[in-house]
């Protein structure tokens, strides 16, 4: 195992880990620590559970999938500290928000029960879910992220909710296999300065090494300035391997964006 170089370190937020992280959407922070080990970069973690402070700085926010039920409990002190998490977001901070957590970092998301729950405001989108009787949105992606060298995106997403972009927001990926936002108009995820909203669960970050390295690169940026991104090691051809095995079940077993019918 290499040592930490010289106590070099990114300050990584992960948000209600033990809330928010249905289909072991923890694999991210632990494919986080381990591409970073392997770099020689240390990775200091702080969970935040209901109810604890947030530190006065971050590098990276995580925050994983939940059922309404999770969101219902997190949702407004996590949009009373909408004001320091998006001061983070425009001072650059590498996010990463997955499926319930992303429907929160929108604007805001009506539950299947109809209940308004008010979002972080990071991502121009807004979610609703159709309520009971209507389809969920559940199978493997594959999408195409709109970020120069990430490339193809592999997961798997179960969503009631579907989510519309404003304006002010722009996709995450345009999907090959799958439902994505919506079902209807291509769009998986958002992004919004370095942060990124996605429906990919799976977990997703270790079969895609690429966007884990696009976030860790961001994360460095952020910490130790342009030069900062250069102290990333790349080469983990276990991941890779995955990343490629997954695809192709997505191609084999995804529904073909063209087929989405409701
Ligand atoms: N509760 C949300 C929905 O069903 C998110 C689900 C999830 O995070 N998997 O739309």
């Amino acid at each position: 195992m290499t040592v930490a170089r010289a106590g070099l370190a990114i300050r990584v937020v992960s948000l209600y880990p033990d809330v928010m992280g249905v289909y072991a959407d923890r694999g991210n922070m632990i494919a986080l620590v381990a591409r970073c080990l392997r770099s020689g970069i240390g990775c200091q973690v702080t969970a935040i559970g209901i109810g604890d402070r947030l530190p006065a700085e971050a590098d990276l926010v995580l925050i994983g999938g939940g059922q309404d039920r999770e969101q219902r409990r997190i949702a407004g002190e996590l949009a009373g500290r909408g004001a320091l998490l998006r001061e983070w977001a425009e001072q650059g901070a590498a996010m990463l928000a997955v499926c319930g957590g992303f429907q929160l970092f929108g604007r805001s998301y009506r539950t299947a029960a109809g209940d308004e729950l008010p979002g972080v405001g990071i991502f121009d989108a807004v979610t609703v879910a159709p309520g009971p009787g209507w389809q969920r949105c559940i199978g493997d992606v594959l999408a195409r992220a709109e970020i120069e060298g990430v490339g193809e995106v592999v997961g798997f997403e179960n969503h009631g909710g579907r989510t519309y972009l404003g304006p002010r927001a722009r996709p995450f990926a345009q999907v090959l296999y799958g439902y994505g936002n919506n079902g209807d108009d291509g769009a998986e995820g958002a992004l919004a300065g370095a942060a990124i909203g996605t429906y990919l669960h799976g977990s997703v970050l270790p079969k895609n090494p690429a966007l884990t390295d696009h976030l860790l690169r961001a994360a460095l940026r952020h910490r130790y300035g342009d030069g900062g991104a250069e102290l990333l090691a790349l080469d983990d051809p276990y991941a890779e391997r995955a990343h490629r095995a997954a695809a192709a079940v997505a191609r084999q077993r995804g529904r073909a964006r063209a087929a989405v019918r409701w």
